[in-house]
């Protein structure tokens, strides 16, 4: 038997960009390492959970993992909580939140309090308290961004946001969308109101105002998701895992499916990671597992920024760290592929099929000689992100047989 390894560069598709003379990244960018894999194995194209849909990197990793979001993804929430660090319980309630700055007359004038460019651990730890049995616990992201989660019994996801979802309304007060939900909404509707006073006269916020910044003297929440009730990796496929993941959200994934986490000196999950270091600790880490996921998040932040140079650049030096993968194949199935396209003309995810190789020795190759979007999309070789595990299982000599 083998053993698996997932790379998912985030957002690795694109489209044909004038400032690459009409290719994409992928096409322009001198990546002789990934070219070697898909000579190594078969090279084509994925798409990600179904036909033309554009997927986010939550639904997209949950389904190449093999999971369907259908029925696992329950809303941002959880996978951003779990991602900030806090260990998201079956029942509770998650919702995504952000700083914001309210004025005298009860008017969300910023939603990112000014980008808040100090750390908030403070307000949080000011938030996080108990009304009506229910615990509230309150973590920061980067930036402005937090999550909230509710941890108690009877709670539901069935409620509404305070988040206005723009400047110059009111926070929202929470309804329930259901009757089942008007318990969480009451309560959430408490902790809010008390919360306005404590931020308000924090002596974080104080600072900021004689400073002349905006005050972060509300917290917007929206999302709510109830954590889902999901099949641990292991016992779904025999298989012990692991992770090199810098975002907080797939970090999040990986560890609600029991997958541990191989620590990476200097990973960021952005564009100035350890490429090398990360692809080299995944490596490693395949020594004492079965199976390693790896994201590496940058060539979806260089398409957001509508830089199709500076993708090219970061998948050049992705594909650089990849030269430890060319000596595991004898025993390791080797996956590379992305989680979406993102388009560096309009900064947003497509629903274009991405480009996937599947490397090992002694598999059946299939003549793909280069890995980008023009020749794995010239190969007759298509799969559906929710087989993707399944296709490594049985090139890994892992899969049952399916009748007798
Ligand atoms: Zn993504
Ligand atoms: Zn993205």
């Amino acid at each position: 038997m083998k053993k698996i390894m997932l790379i998912i560069m985030d957002g690795l598709g694109d489209r044909p960009n004038d400032k690459l003379g009409g290719k994409t990244p992928l096409e322009s960018a001198y990546i002789p390492n990934m070219n070697r894999l898909v000579e190594n194995g078969i090279g084509g194209m994925m798409y990600s959970v179904d036909q033309g849909i554009v997927c986010g990197s939550d639904t997209s990793h949950l389904s190449i993992l093999g999971y369907d979001p259908v029925k696992y993804y329950t809303g941002r929430g959880p996978f951003e909580a779990m991602g900030l660090g806090i260990m998201v319980r079956q029942s509770d309630v998650s919702f995504r939140a952000n700083f914001a700055t309210r004025d005298e007359n009860n008017i969300i004038i910023d939603r990112r309090a000014g980008r808040l460019d100090e750390d908030p651990g403070d307000l949080c730890k000011a938030l996080s308290m108990e009304i009506d049995g229910v615990e509230f616990i309150v973590k920061n992201g980067v930036e402005h961004r937090a999550a909230l989660v509710m941890r108690g019994s009877n709670l539901s996801d069935k409620i509404s946001d305070s988040d206005p979802h723009s400047v110059g309304k009111a926070p929202g007060t929470i309804v329930p969308k259901a009757p089942e939900g008007k318990f969480t909404a009451d309560v959430l509707n408490k902790f809010l109101a008390k919360s306005r006073d404590i931020l308000q006269n924090h002596p974080f916020n104080k600072k900021r105002i004689s400073e002349g910044k905006l005050p972060a003297n509300e917290i917007l929440v929206r999302g709510a998701g109830m954590t889902p009730n999901i099949d641990p990796f292991q016992s779904m496929y025999g298989m012990t895992g692991g992770y090199a993941v810098g975002i907080p959200m797939i970090r999040g994934l990986a560890n609600l499916i029991g997958l541990q986490e191989i620590k990476v000196q200097g990973m960021t999950g952005s564009i100035d990671t350890n490429y090398k270091g990360k692809i080299k600790a995944a490596v490693d880490g395949l020594a004492k597992r079965d199976f390693v996921l790896v994201n590496v998040k940058a060539p979806d932040v260089a398409a957001h920024d509508k830089n199709p140079i500076l993708k090219r650049e970061v998948l050049e030096r992705i594909d650089e760290a990849f030269y430890p993968l060319l000596d595991i194949l004898e025993d390791t199935v080797v996956v590379i592929t992305g989680d979406h396209s993102t388009s560096s003309e309009s900064g947003e995810h497509t629903g274009d099929p991405v480009p996937i190789a599947i490397a090992s020795n002694e598999i059946r190759t299939n003549g793909c000689t280069r890995f980008d979007e023009k020749n794995c999309g010239i190969s007759s070789f298509r799969i559906y992100s929710r087989s993707v595990m399944q296709y490594a299982l049985q090139l890994s000599d892992r899969a049952e047989k399916y009748g007798a």
